[in-house]
C-alpha cells in the first residue's frame, strides 16, 4: 500500500523521504526516482534523461561475473544496474531464452586480426533486439510491483530498428501498448516492410514527413507536454527509445560477453584493455560500453564511429555540437542523426554531475542549434573516447574490401565502424584487442551491400535478398525473408506538426 501511495498517488505533494534505492536522478534536476519508476517513465518530466550520480562508486565484482553464462551475465549486470527488481533472473531468461539464434546472445567472429560482435541475432535481426526484449519484461515487472493502474503506452521515433523491435517486444503484452514514427521514405525497404506487416491489437504505426531528428524531437515534445498528466485518463506514455535507462542497461551485458569470449580464448587474461569500436547514432550503444568500463570492465578506448552525418566525430574533436548543418540520407540511415540523446547523459557526468550545465547546454542546443564545453570536459571525454567519420564512397569500399579480404560480408552500418577502426589502428592503437561492433545484417540493406560489391541490384528488396544470397552463397535471416508476401497493415502518413493529435487520437484504441 505504501508503494502504491508513493508512485501513484500524489507524488509531488507529500514527497516522502526517498527509499534507500531511489538512486536515480534526471540529467537536468533533482528528483530521485527508483530504477523501477525511471523504467516506466521513459524520461524525467524536466525533460532529461535518467542517470544514477553515484554509478562507479558502487562495487561490482566483474571478475566472477565474467565467469558466467551469458544469461547469469545479463542477470547479475542487470540486478546491479537496475536494483530493485524482484527475480531478474525470471525476467532474463523470459526475455531471452529461444529468442536468440546463438546461445552466445551475440556471438564474437574473429575478421582479420580483430573481432566482430554479432549483435543481431533476435527476432527481429536488429542489435536493438538485445534491449528490447528486455524492456517489456522489466516494465511488466515494474508495473506488477509498483500496483500501476494505467496503461503504459509506449511512445517511439525510430531511425528504422527500434521501431520493429519494440514492436515484436510489445505487441499484444497486457496492459502495454505501443505507438511508432518512422521517417517517410528514411529507412530502408526491408525495415519498412518490418514495421508496416506488425500485427497486433495494441500497435500502431505511422510514418511522418520528414527526417529522424524531427520524429524524435516531436516525441519529445508530446512526452513534455504530457508529462505528468496524459490527456487520455488510465494511459501512462513511457519510451522504448535508448533514453530509457532500460533500455540502455541491457546493452551493457554484450560488452562483457565480447570481453569473457575474449578470455576463453586465452587472447587476453583478466585486466587486460580491450578497445571497441562501435558504429553510432542517438549515441545510446556506445554509452553502454563507457557503463560497462564504469562499473569495472577493463576497457580500452571507445571508437565513436559516424557516417556522413559527423557532428558527433566533431564534437568528439573540438568541443562545439552543432546540429547547424546539412542532413545526409546515407546507406546506413540507422546513423543519420543529428541530435544524439544519450549525449546529454555522457555529459551529464563529463560535466561533474552538474544538472544546471547540462541544462544550459541542451537549452542552447534547442534555441540556437550548438553548444561548446570547456576544454577540461572535453580532454575528460576524451581520455575514454576517440571519433572517426566514413563517408558514403569509404562505406561501400569497407564492405568490398572486407568481403574481398576476409570472406566476412559486413552491412553498411559495420563498415561505418570498419572504417574507423582502420583509421584508429593507424592514428591512435596500442595495439589493444579490438572489438567492431555489428548492427546489422547485410540482408538487412542488400541494395547498397550489393552496389558495394559492384552488382547491378534488381527488383524489389526480397529479390534483391535472394541476389546477395546467390552471390556470396550466404543466407537471408528467416526473420527478414518470412516478410515477404505479408500484408501491409499501418498506411498512415502524417506531418510532424500532427504527431502529438496523432497520439491523442490513437491512445483510446489501443
Ligand atoms: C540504432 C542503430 C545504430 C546506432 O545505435 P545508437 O545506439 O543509436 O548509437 C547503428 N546501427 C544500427 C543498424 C542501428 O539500428
Amino acid at each position: 500500500m505504501r508503494l502504491f501511495d508513493r508512485f501513484h498517488k500524489n507524488q509531488e505533494a507529500s514527497a516522502p523521504a526517498p527509499a534507500a534505492d531511489a538512486i536515480f536522478c534526471s540529467t537536468r534536476g533533482g528528483d530521485r526516482v527508483t530504477a523501477m519508476e525511471a523504467v516506466l517513465r521513459g524520461m524525467a518530466p524536466d525533460g532529461g534523461l535518467y542517470v544514477e550520480p553515484g554509478i562507479a562508486s558502487r562495487p561490482f565484482d566483474v571478475k566472477a561475473c565474467l565467469a558466467l553464462s551469458p544469461l547469469q551475465q545479463a542477470e547479475k549486470i542487470l540486478a546491479h544496474l537496475l536494483p530493485g527488481f524482484p527475480d531478474m533472473g525470471a525476467l532474463v531468461r523470459r526475455a531471452y531464452e529461444g529468442r536468440f539464434a546463438s546461445p552466445a546472445l551475440t556471438p564474437l567472429v574473429p575478421v582479420g586480426d580483430q573481432y566482430v560482435l554479432e549483435l543481431f541475432h533476435g527476432p527481429t535481426a536488429a542489435f536493438k533486439d538485445v534491449a528490447l526484449c528486455m524492456l517489456p519484461q522489466l516494465m511488466t515487472a515494474a508495473r506488477t510491483r509498483t500496483g500501476a493502474a494505467e496503461k503504459t503506452v509506449i511512445l517511439t521515433a525510430t531511425s528504422g530498428d527500434t521501431g520493429k523491435a519494440a514492436l515484436e517486444g510489445f505487441h499484444d503484452v497486457p496492459g502495454t501498448g505501443i505507438v511508432v514514427f518512422f521517417p517517410h521514405q528514411g529507412v530502408s525497404s526491408v525495415q519498412e516492410a518490418q514495421m508496416l506487416t506488425q500485427k497486433g491489437s495494441n500497435v500502431a504505426v505511422c510514418a511522418v514527413r520528414g527526417n529522424f531528428d524531427d520524429c524524435q524531437s516531436a516525441v519529445k515534445q508530446v512526452f513534455s507536454a504530457y508529462a505528468g498528466t496524459c490527456p487520455v485518463p488510465g494511459v501512462r506514455l513511457s519510451s522504448a527509445n535508448s533514453i530509457n535507462i532500460g533500455r540502455l542497461a541491457p546493452q551493457v551485458v554484450y560488452y562483457f560477453l565480447a570481453y569473457a569470449d575474449l578470455m576463453n580464448r586465452g587472447r587476453i587474461q583478466y585486466g587486460d584493455p580491450v578497445d571497441y569500436v562501435v558504429p553510432t547514432g542517438n549515441f545510446g550503444d556506445i554509452l553502454a560500453g563507457w557503463y560497462a568500463k564504469q562499473i569495472g570492465l577493463p576497457v580500452g578506448r571507445l571508437v565513436c564511429a559516424s557516417n556522413a552525418n559527423r557532428v558527433l566525430t566533431d564534437f568528439l574533436t573540438t568541443g562545439l555540437y552543432d546540429r547547424r548543418r546539412t542532413f545526409y540520407k546515407t546507406s546506413s540511415p540507422s546513423m543519420d542523426i543529428l541530435v544524439s540523446s544519450n549525449l546529454e547523459r555522457l555529459l551529464y557526468y563529463a560535466e561533474g554531475c552538474d544538472a544546471a550545465l547540462v541544462r544550459n547546454d541542451m537549452l542552447r542546443l534547442q534555441n540556437s542549434g550548438y553548444y561548446k564545453i570547456s576544454v577540461g570536459v572535453l580532454d575528460r571525454i576524451r581520455e575514454d573516447f576517440s571519433a572517426y567519420a566514413c563517408s558514403e564512397e569509404e562505406t561501400l569500399a569497407a564492405i568490398r574490401r572486407c568481403f574481398a579480404e576476409t570472406g566476412y560480408l559486413p552491412d553498411t552500418h559495420t563498415a561505418v565502424a570498419l572504417h574507423a577502426a582502420e583509421e584508429y589502428r593507424r592514428a591512435e592503437s596500442d595495439g589493444a584487442p579490438l572489438v567492431v561492433l555489428s548492427t546489422a545484417s547485410p540482408f538487412k540493406f542488400p541494395e547498397a551491400v550489393l552496389t558495394a560489391l559492384g552488382e547491378v541490384p534488381a527488383g524489389d528488396a526480397f529479390a534483391q535478398m535472394e541476389q546477395l544470397a546467390r552471390l556470396t552463397k550466404l543466407a537471408a535471416p528467416a526473420a527478414l525473408s518470412s516478410l515477404q508476401g505479408l500484408p501491409v497493415l499501418h498506411k498512415d502518413v502524417i506531418d510532424r506538426a500532427d504527431i502529438a493529435d496523432y497520439v491523442k487520437a490513437k491512445l483510446p484504441q489501443l
